[in-house]
C-alpha cells in the first residue's frame, strides 16, 4: 500500500466557481488562469471544468503546448510574454496571445516573421511596479506595436497590488485611465479580488478578466471574507491518516525542537503528512487540521513526512482515522486552506501551488 496521503481535485467545484466568476463579470469574457500546474491542481485535471472559460492564461510555454495537446484552440495568453526571440516562433506555431511589457519584446517582434499577426497585451506599470511600462512611456509602447506588421491587435492591460486589502485599487484604475482614454483596444485589469471585491463598476470589468486563485475555492482576502462569503468552493483537499499513537504526560514534548511541551497527559497522533509533501512547515502548534472531520490541531514542529496532530478528546480516533490538511472531509466538514496558511504566515496560494510531486491525486468528478 503508498503512503495514506492523497489530494482529490473536486470537479464539480472548478465548475462552480467559474461559473462565479462568470456571474461577476458580467459578460466580460474570462481568462481562467491555470499558471503554476494550474495553482497546484494539474492543468490536464482542471482542463474539462475550464473548458467554459474564453481562454487560459498561464507563464510558461510548455503549459501552452500541453493545452493545445489536450484540444484547447482558443485564446491562451502568456502573461509575462516571450522571454527570448525564438519564443516569438512557438507563439506564431500555437497562435498564442503575449503579454508586452520591455522595449525588448518589442524590438524583438520587429524582427520576427510571421505568416499570422499577433495579439499582444500591453502591460502599464501603474503603481505596482513589476512589470510594464509607465504611464509616462505606455503610449510610446503602443505607438511602436501599432506600426508593427507582426502585430494586428493590442489590448491594454494592467495589474493591481491591492485589489484585496484597504488601499484598494482606484489610484491605479485611474492613472490606467487617464493615460489610456483615447486608445482604442480591449481592456483587462481584474484579478480574483478585483473582481470579487470591485468589479461593480464596468471600468473594472473591462472586457476580460483575469481570474486565478477563486476558481480554484481559496478566498483572495482571507480573513477579511472567507471562500463561503464570495460563494466559493474548495476544489482541492489534501487528505491522508493517522499512523502511529503517542500517549503523553506532563512535560513530554513533540518532534523537532521539542517545540511542544504536554503539560498533562494526552494523546498525539502522527499523520503521513509533511513539508515534502507541500505542507507549510511554519506553522508550529495551533494550525487547524480536521481528524474524522473534526476539528484539531498540529502540535510541534512539522517534519519532512510527517506531523502531530492533537487527539487529546477525540476518543474514536487512532491509527487509520482520516486527517483532512485543508478542504473537505468525508463527513463534509471544511477546513479552508486559506486557514491553514494564515496559521502558517502565508496565503493559501502557496499551500497549493507547492502540492508536491510525489502526493497521489485523484479527480474527482
Ligand atoms: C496570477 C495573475 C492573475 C490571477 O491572480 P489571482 O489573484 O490568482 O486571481 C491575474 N493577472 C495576472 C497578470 C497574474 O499574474
Amino acid at each position: 500500500m503508498p503512503r495514506p496521503i492523497l489530494a482529490t481535485i473536486h470537479t464539480s467545484a472548478l465548475r462552480h466557481n467559474l461559473d462565479v466568476a462568470r456571474r461577476r463579470a458580467q459578460g466580460a469574457r474570462v481568462w481562467a488562469v491555470v499558471k503554476a500546474n494550474a495553482y497546484g491542481h494539474g492543468i490536464e485535471r482542471v482542463f474539462d471544468a475550464f473548458r467554459a472559460a474564453d481562454g487560459f492564461a498561464l507563464l510558461d510555454l510548455a503549459e501552452a503546448e500541453q493545452l493545445r495537446q489536450l484540444g484547447w484552440r482558443g485564446p491562451i495568453l502568456l502573461l509575462e510574454g516571450v522571454f527570448e526571440p525564438r519564443d516569438l516562433e512557438i507563439c506564431s506555431r500555437l497562435s498564442l496571445w503575449h503579454a508586452v511589457h520591455t522595449d525588448a519584446q518589442i524590438d524583438w517582434l520587429s524582427q520576427h516573421k510571421t505568416q499570422v499577426p499577433h495579439r499582444v497585451f500591453l502591460l502599464m506599470n501603474s503603481g505596482m511596479n513589476r512589470l510594464g511600462f509607465t504611464p509616462a512611456r505606455y503610449r510610446a509602447a503602443w505607438a511602436r506595436l501599432n506600426a508593427l506588421p507582426q502585430v494586428d491587435d493590442i489590448a491594454l492591460v494592467t495589474h493591481f497590488s491591492d485589489a484585496d486589502g484597504d488601499r484598494g485599487i482606484a489610484h491605479q484604475i485611474d492613472v490606467f485611465e487617464a493615460t489610456t482614454r483615447d486608445l482604442p483596444g480591449e481592456r483587462s485589469v481584474a484579478n480574483s479580488a478585483a473582481l470579487l471585491r470591485h468589479a461593480d463598476a464596468a471600468r473594472v470589468r473591462g472586457d476580460w478578466v483575469r481570474p486565478g486563485i477563486m476558481l480554484y475555492g481559496s478566498s483572495p482576502d482571507y480573513p477579511a471574507h472567507d471562500a463561503t462569503h464570495w460563494g466559493l468552493q474548495p476544489a482541492m483537499t489534501l487528505a491522508s491518516r493517522v499512523i502511529g499513537v503517542q500517549h503523553l504526560e506532563a512535560g513530554d514534548t513533540v518532534g523537532y525542537g521539542s517545540t511542544f511541551t504536554a503539560d498533562g497527559p494526552m494523546v498525539v497522533g502522527t499523520v503521513a503528512c509533511g513539508y515534502a509533501d507541500g505542507y507549510p512547515r511554519h506553522g508550529g502548534t495551533g494550525t487547524p487540521v480536521l481528524v474524522n472531520g473534526v476539528r484539531t490541531r498540529t502540535l510541534g514542529r512539522v517534519s519532512m513526512d510527517m506531523l502531530a496532530v492533537d487527539l487529546t478528546g477525540l476518543p474514536q480516533a487512532g491509527v487509520g482515522s482520516e486527517v483532512t490538511l485543508w478542504g473537505r472531509a468525508g463527513n463534509g466538514a471544511l477546513l479552508p486552506v486559506e486557514e491553514v496558511a494564515t496559521a502558517a504566515g502565508t496565503i493559501g496560494y502557496e499551500p497549493l501551488c507547492a502540492l508536491a510531486l510525489r502526493v497521489p491525486v485523484r479527480v474527482e468528478t
